[in-house]
């Protein structure tokens, strides 16, 4: 018997997401957001059950061309960081990929290079600070890849800070708004503004093409709306097994640190699941993890390949009894929420000794 610590993938999940996704921005073409090995779940069988998608986008050169050679076409490819050097632009042109445009250097490496037929995503940069040109560049930036025979098409894009935070609303607007008043010298261009969050919660945000990544994951990107409430599926379901059974005294502690102590006799499952599989460190005791439908709490510091839950009430949870770290009937926005973190971070951080297993059942 291996290790018991599985991540179940649901294709049928990622599909539905999808669907729901289409239900939301009925009139934009959908570039499913695959970076980071598909936010853990698995970049190929990801893409087999988003094939309905209107295109994808990522950040790995390597795994946009792995899509190409695994039979993947037709669809437009979008690498969000774009290149890096002249080199990568041969293959870019060779495996027909679209790339973000953000930097000036960017720029100089096209207005020489021999390759053509470059679909460009031009980002402007409305207030997130991360990439992207000012928005009174814009006009300039329009005339020289107008004029550069590398370049077959042009989408205007940017990307919003806050569309999660409902009280960062007025941060929100201001982005759009300028992101409006900035494009309008072109009105003809397509657009791509809309995440997750502003998928679900800014339809104005919807345009030509959006670019859902978590919602297809089947988690939440907000704090006071659930994947549930959503009409989301979770996607991932990570489980382990109980691999030992400790009785503790009043008195005793549990692992290390000794930052828990039993103030009544208790019994402790012993999980097969620690930070180095990807759960988090600093999920603290009290934590969620359900065994046989019952939350228990986790107790005491996760360790690199274990961690300990309090099993005294639930009696009838026994040695190999399956455990759910996250997924089905216990959302990762959850233990995001203990941990002090988001979903994003958990999923993504789902570690290569996690064998991803392609669920073969219905979404339901
Ligand atoms: C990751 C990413 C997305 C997807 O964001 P979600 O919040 O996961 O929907 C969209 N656009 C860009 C530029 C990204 O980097």
């Amino acid at each position: 018997m291996p290790r018991p610590i599985l991540a179940y993938i649901n294709q049928a999940a990622l599909a539905h997401n999808l669907s729901i996704t289409r239900r939301y921005a009925p009139h934009a073409r959908i570039t499913a957001v695959i970076k980071a090995n598909a936010y853990g779940h698995g970049l190929m069988q990801t893409a087999d059950a988003l094939k309905s998608t209107d295109g994808f986008a990522l950040l790995e050169l390597e795994a946009a061309i792995n899509l190409r050679d695994a039979g993947y076409n037709n669809l437009p490819i979008l690498l969000l960081e774009g290149f890096f050097s002249t080199h990568e632009l041969a293959l870019f042109e060779k495996y027909r990929l679209s790339t973000v445009i953000h930097h000036e250097e960017q720029i100089e490496m096209l207005a020489n290079c021999k390759q053509r037929g470059l679909n460009v995503f031009l980002k402007i940069n409305t207030g997130m600070n991360r990439l992207g040109f000012e928005p009174k560049c814009l006009p300039t930036l329009l005339e020289r890849l107008s004029a550069n025979p590398a370049i077959a098409g042009i989408t205007v894009m940017s990307h919003f800070a806050t569309a999660d935070e409902v009280s960062h609303n007025n941060n929100f607007m201001r982005q759009l708004q300028l992101f409006d008043k900035t494009t309008r010298i072109n009105p003809k261009l397509p657009h791509s503004l809309a995440n997750s969050a502003a998928i679900i919660r800014y339809p104005e945000t919807h345009r030509d093409w959006v670019r859902p990544g978590l919602m297809l994951y089947g988690a939440s990107p907000f704090s006071d709306q659930s994947a549930t409430e959503i009409g989301l599926i979770p996607a991932m379901m990570l489980t382990s097994k109980i691999i030992a059974i400790q009785h503790l005294k009043q008195g005793d502690q549990v692992g290390y640190g000794c930052n828990f102590q039993a103030d009544k006799p208790m019994r402790i499952g012993i999980v097969a699941c620690g930070y180095a599989d990807g759960y988090p460190r600093h999920a603290p005791t009290g934590t969620p993890v359900l065994i046989n439908n019952q939350r228990c709490r986790l107790v005491g510091r996760v360790s690199m390949d274990m961690l300990t839950v309090d099993i005294t009430e639930a009696t009838d949870v026994q040695l190999n009894n399956p455990v759910i770290l996250w997924g089905k009937g216990l959302p990762v926005e959850e233990i995001a929420h203990y941990a002090g973190t988001v979903s994003y971070e958990l999923l993504c951080a789902v570690s290569t000794r996690v064998k991803l297993v392609v669920e073969q059942v219905p979404a339901e």
